[in-house]
């Protein structure tokens, strides 16, 4: 019976069971697409619980209206690199490496670049297998021409030459400017050190001119004293980068402050607790820290003695517990911790233990987690990278290329089967098409 006391028709009865199906399918289908999301992005759903829990039901549904069943979906949980116009005042960050100096598929080592609404980039660290993950954000190499290194192991700036080299073939045409610490004797320091990579590097160098433009290759390296405590290194276009030393390793670790448009973020690199990020990390709106294994862990997943596993895990670097607290104290608007292999039965260990001292906002990074910033907002997502990556064009006009590499000796001259009968139409094919008359000679 109806309210109104009428029975219903056969009709009525129809679009009754109709909608009732329609709800059981739509309903279905939630569950479906949760079901998903969830399962593709656990670590949003866990990693960014206290953003996600302060949006309310109506303001997390899209519009039903908006849904179509041949438009694309409204929304995208996802960010797709090289989609999003970056507003002026917005600063985005993305983890290209958040593991161990041992690099696996999953998490490259440190590297995090910071991009700001002013269109400058910054690459903090770069840690073996990060220029994967860089190149996979598909920015012009010209733009990601500053990197700052907190220290120098391997696992901080292995692949700067990969970086800096490789990105000479991917049209970067400005030299790369790398700012990093003194150390407590010189051959510590980032200048002894890119000096000897360039002379490790010697073959590469010289075979390199005389082939393509090579202004990229050239280094700008800026080393500052590691024991500066909050000390200005970089000052350009609004932005301000200042170090504070780090606790790691020996002395000639540091950390990073980045402040800009009013908001502050802090990239420690490796560091065990100390007062120096304590005392200049405050308010930040974005704190980086590192977050180690637990030892108990360490001796379980990695194998490590006992005595290994509390040397590296709660001195040489940063436990849970310990990053936990360093949050507690500086309470920004985001804590993030990484510098552990982050997978389903590590982090909620990790979680847990941290949730002993801090109980606010934390993001534990895995590569290829995003951040949008504003003065208002967090949004935390996941980037889904492509894998056939190609360079952007060059931003400056092209130069031809200069001088010639180390002359083959006539032994090896001796030996190169010139086949002009295949050379020949190769060039034609360029120079007909160009309108030039290239005839490239064997150096
Ligand atoms: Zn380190
Ligand atoms: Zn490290």
């Amino acid at each position: 019976m109806k309210p109104d006391g009428k029975s219903r028709t056969r009709e009525e009865n129809i679009m009754k069971k109709q909608h009732h199906m329609f709800i059981i399918i739509a309903g279905l289908m939630l569950v479906l697409v949760a079901g998903f999301v969830v399962g593709r992005h656990p670590k949003l759903v866990t990693q960014a619980t206290d953003h996600i829990l302060t949006v309310s039901p109506a303001e997390a549904a899209p519009n039903a209206s908006e849904f179509s069943p041949t438009k694309p979906l409204p929304e995208f949980d996802v960010y797709y690199p090289g989609t999003e116009e970056l507003q002026p005042d917005e600063m985005r960050i993305v983890a290209c490496g958040t593991g161990m100096p041992s690099v696996r598929p999953k998490q490259a080592a440190a590297c995090f670049l910071v991009e700001l609404g002013n269109g400058d980039k910054f690459l903090f660290d770069i840690g073996s297998g990060s220029h994967e993950r860089i190149s996979a954000l598909k920015i012009p190499y010209d733009y990601l021409d500053k990197v700052f290194i907190g220290h120098l192991h391997v696992d901080h700036y292995g692949d700067l030459p990969s970086f800096w080299l490789g990105g000479t073939v991917m049209n970067r045409l400005t030299p790369l400017r790398i700012w990093g610490p003194s150390g407590e004797k010189a051959e510590y320091g980032t200048q002894y050190a890119m000096d000897r990579m360039q002379e490790m590097y010697a073959w590469d160098l010289a075979t390199r001119s005389g082939f393509i433009d090579f202004r990229g290759g050239a280094l700008e390296v800026h080393e500052f004293d590691y024991k500066g405590v909050n000390d200005v290194i970089y000052d350009e276009n609004g932005v301000v980068i200042r170090s504070i030393p780090a606790v790691h390793g020996i002395d000639g670790a540091v950390s990073f402050i980045l402040e800009w448009n009013g908001m502050k973020f802090v990239y420690g690199s490796d560091t065990a607790p100390n007062k120096w990020y304590l005392e200049h990390s405050k308010g930040a709106d974005i704190a980086i820290h590192e977050c180690f294994l637990p030892s108990v862990l360490l001796v379980t997943k990695q194998f490590f003695a006992p005595i290994e596993a509390l040397r590296v895990g709660s001195i040489a670097h940063t436990s849970p517990e310990q990053f936990g607290k360093v949050m507690s104290l500086v309470k920004p608007r985001m804590a993030i911790g990484y510098h552990f292999y982050n997978d389903f039965d590590t982090q909620p260990e990790v979680m847990d233990r941290l949730r002993k001292t801090y109980d606010g906002p934390v993001s534990l990074a895995v590569d290829y987690m995003v951040w949008n910033v504003t003065k208002d907002d967090i949004r935390v997502r996941m980037a889904a990278a492509d894998e056939e990556i190609w360079p952007s064009p060059a931003l400056k006009e092209k130069q031809p290329p200069e001088g010639t590499s180390d002359a083959f000796s006539e032994f090896i001259n001796s030996g190169f089967e010139a086949f002009p009968e295949v050379l020949n139409p190769i060039w034609d094919e360029i120079n007909k098409i160009y309108g030039t008359d290239h005839k490239p000679e064997l150096k």
